[in-house]
């Protein structure tokens, strides 16, 4: 039998003006997503995007796709029929038998693109529920709330019936938000950071500081492979890899050991506000979350904001551990972030950190540095690598 995917888009529909251009970047994210594993057609009306597989192109790898892609609430796979109320009854008996024979209660809810059917929707409702309570006679009609909802669409070209969707990612379509630079460190909480702000439509890019030989090639690896992961979500990403090493040393050499952390902290924001700004960003992402460490405190936030004009968003921030790292396992990042490769914040960890810093005792601190010779030093020597 042959299959299609129904995409039922989600909040983009109370966009009004700007719908049709959220629309619009919907559809091409869906193409080039579904170009990775196959030939798929893909068209959209009334909220609905259809895909239909060409050749032998497989409805199974693009519903592993579309379940991924932001701004879309429901997918689900379809049956393809003839215009014809007799093909139409038998094709949605036989392609919903599993699904029916676990329910109930059901209906059938019928929508006609096609005016010129010989039947109307509620006729062709009630003959595809008669011969489904016929051929499965446990089930029970239901207009409120049925376990399942039996669909049938006529369309110019061909007919088709579906049920049960799966859950879409929710959110926004990729980009119709802007551009944020992720800082992506080999954690539980960047990641997942990065997936929620990518699902309110933002495109994302991301900057990681290595601090080679300090932490290993293996780090790097890994946070490669996490953008991997968050690439099946959000679509390609570069992830700009800055060496952190020297200005690490630097810190270690010629500042005071409770202020560490901080300096090194507001050397990342830098670097990354850079990278931003060079890369079209117009806002920076962290995975910080309140009072988690000692440079997580309001205090030690206010100390590094300073340094950035971009807006910082910090998504998990008001998150306990547990609800970061329940989306974690959904985003499918929890895995490689548990993986034990040292991250750079962990390298010169001072034994006493300040919690509640003043803002002039960190820049006292910080003034000891060549702060710009090092950024400078810094992103000379960046590598850009994509995945996705
Ligand atoms: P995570 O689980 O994301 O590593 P964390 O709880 O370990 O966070 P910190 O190590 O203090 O917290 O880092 C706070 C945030 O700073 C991270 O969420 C991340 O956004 C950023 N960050 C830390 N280390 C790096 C790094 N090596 N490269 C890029 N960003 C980093
Ligand atoms: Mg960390």
């Amino acid at each position: 039998m042959k299959e299609i995917l129904l995409c039922k888009c989600g909040e983009l529909v109370l966009k009004g003006l700007n719908r049709h251009k959220f629309e619009e970047r919907l559809q091409k994210t869906l193409y080039w997503r579904l170009k990775k594993v196959g030939e798929y057609r893909v068209h959209g009306c009334q909220s609905i995007f259809y895909v239909e597989p060409e050749g032998d192109a497989s409805v199974d790898a693009a519903l592993e796709v579309c379940r991924r892609v932001f701004g879309l609430v429901a997918v689900s796979r379809a049956a393809v029929c003839e215009k014809d109320i007799g093909d139409i009854r038998e094709k949605a008996g036989a392609y919903l038998k599993d699904l029916l024979t676990g329910v109930r209660t059901y209906k059938v809810e019928t929508r006609r693109a096609d005016k010129r059917f010989s039947l109307t929707s509620p006729q062709i409702s009630r003959d595809v529920g008669g011969y489904l309570s016929d051929l499965y006679p446990h089930l029970q009609p239901q207009m409120e709330h049925p376990q399942v909802t039996v669909r049938v669409e006529v369309r110019e070209d061909y007919a088709f019936v579906s049920g049960g969707p799966v859950p879409g990612a929710g959110g926004l379509p990729t980009g119709t938000s802007g551009r944020g630079m992720l800082l992506l460190s080999g954690g539980i909480d960047s990641p997942v950071a990065g997936w929620m702000m990518a699902k309110r439509g933002l495109e994302l890019g991301a900057v990681h500081f290595f601090s080679y030989p300090y932490t290993s090639q293996e780090a790097k690896q890994k946070v490669l492979d996490l953008a991997q992961v968050l690439s099946r979500w959000c679509g390609k990403l570069t992830v700009t890899v800055i060496p952190f090493t020297h200005i690490q040393t630097e810190i270690r050499d010629k500042c005071k050991e409770d202020y560490f952390t901080l300096v090194m902290r507001r050397m990342m924001m830098r670097l990354a506000e850079e990278t931003a700004k060079i890369q079209n960003c117009q806002c920076l992402i962290t995975g910080e979350s309140l009072a988690q460490v000692a440079s997580q405190t309001v205090q030690a936030i206010h100390t590094t904001n300073k340094v950035c004009s971009l807006p910082v968003l910090r998504p998990v921030i008001g998150m306990d551990k547990e609800e970061i790292v329940a989306i974690a396992r959904r985003v499918g990042t929890m895995e490689i972030s548990t993986l034990p490769y040292e991250d750079c914040c962990t390298v010169f960890t001072p034994k006493h950190p300040q919690t509640k810093p003043a803002l002039e005792r960190v820049e006292q601190e910080e003034s000891l540095l060549d702060v710009e010779g090092l950024i400078a030093e810094a992103l000379a020597g960046v590598e850009r690598i994509t995945v996705g």
